[in-house]
């Protein structure tokens, strides 16, 4: 599916924003603060002053993209002054997600309470483009920041010169095509490695993103990861689906923070025949799925049949209303009937 819309139409509705706010998604990944700090940085030298907010906190090594100047405001800890933000703002942008549900407890202040316009820049399946007033959309591209670029090179600020892109603006785009396809193993596109190119030829510093992004972690996390390929993983399905549990207690005694998980779930697919694995997350109220898959292998249909989620098909997420001690009966009871229908 491409739905991408008239660009125009987003460089008109920022023209006559005054109050801009720019909006990640729940659980903030790469891609999602590196669009949200890209947009910023963008408006800001073509003179336009935008807030950023993302509904909980991001992991620590997304800090290199936050900038210093104005950082970007956490709802879950600052929430009244996010609020005002939300209210005062005349257009919302919304970047990297398919609908109002990725932003939580947001969701009513930015689509009940605001009148603000609101745009979408998304690469998921099925965005709700009702929720929106100006949708782009394009499942096409490796990420957000992937189409962000794409965008941003048409204006009329850069007119097909990344030379005149600022070098924070590169970094933070760069960020969220190194976390997307995971460091170039997947959702490469030929446009992809063409975009990483230009940001190469800006000066964008990839070593020092990849030892940010993919080589800043602590023991204890270093540890967690050991624990749960040990002595977490279970292997189902006739060895073609894994499934990974991390619950309160393994949080707890590994000292776990905000994206010490993150990449986790990936490394089952290491072993030659899964083609399919999930990590399960002990959250307050809910378990939080992360779903990857190999070649054609469908994770977005399990994620929405099973999981009240979606996103890609070869990663999507979603949550599970259910106790941690249950998910593993549920889980594997799912994979079954959803191998069975298939
Ligand atoms: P992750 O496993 O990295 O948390 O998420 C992978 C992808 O799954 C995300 O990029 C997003 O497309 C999708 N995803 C994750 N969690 C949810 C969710 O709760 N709901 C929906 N609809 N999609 C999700
Ligand atoms: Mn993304």
């Amino acid at each position: 599916m491409r739905t991408l819309k008239n660009p125009e139409q987003l460089w008109s509705a920022i023209d006559s924003g005054s109050r801009i706010a720019l909006i990640g998604h729940a659980n903030p990944d790469g891609d999602a603060i590196g669009s949200v700090s890209a947009m910023y940085h963008f408006l800001k030298q073509t003179g336009k002053q935008a807030s950023m907010i993302v509904p909980n906190c991001f992991p620590d090594f997304l800090s290199c993209l936050n900038p210093a100047a104005d950082p970007i405001l956490i709802y879950r800890n600052e929430t009244e002054t996010c609020r005002q933000v939300i209210a005062d703002a005349d257009l919302i942008i919304s970047l990297d997600m398919s609908g109002p549900s990725r932003i939580d407890d947001m969701a009513d202040a930015v689509f009940t309470d605001s009148r603000a316009r609101k745009v979408l820049i998304d690469h998921h399946l099925s965005p709700v483009v009702e929720a929106y007033d100006i949708v782009i959309s394009d499942t096409d591209v490796s990420s957000t920041c992937e189409l962000l670029l794409s965008l941003i090179l048409e204006s009329d600020a850069i007119g097909g010169d990344i030379s005149r892109l600022n070098l924070d603006c590169a970094t933070s785009i760069a960020a969220g095509l190194l976390t997307d396809t995971n460091n170039f193993a997947n959702s490469i596109f030929p446009s992809t490695l063409e975009r990483f190119s230009q940001l190469l030829q800006r000066g964008v510093d990839r070593d020092y993103l990849y030892n940010e992004i993919f080589c800043s972690y602590s023991a204890s996390r270093m540890e967690l990861m050991g624990h749960l390929l040990s002595e977490k993983m279970t292997i189902i399905q006739d060895g073609t689906v894994a499934f990974i549990i991390l619950d309160k207690a393994d949080k707890e005694k590994y000292s776990f923070h905000t994206g010490d998980s993150e990449g986790f779930v990936n490394l089952p697919l290491k072993i030659r025949k899964i083609r399919m694995s999930a990590l399960l997350t002990e959250d307050d109220g809910f378990v939080k799925v992360s779903l990857r898959s190999k070649g054609d292998l469908d994770v977005n249909r399990f994620a929405r049949e099973y999981c009240n989620g979606g996103g890609h098909r070869n990663a999507s997420g979603g949550r599970l209303y259910i106790s941690i001690a249950e998910t593993p009966d549920y889980f594997t009871n799912s994979i079954e009937d959803y191998f069975k229908k298939a």
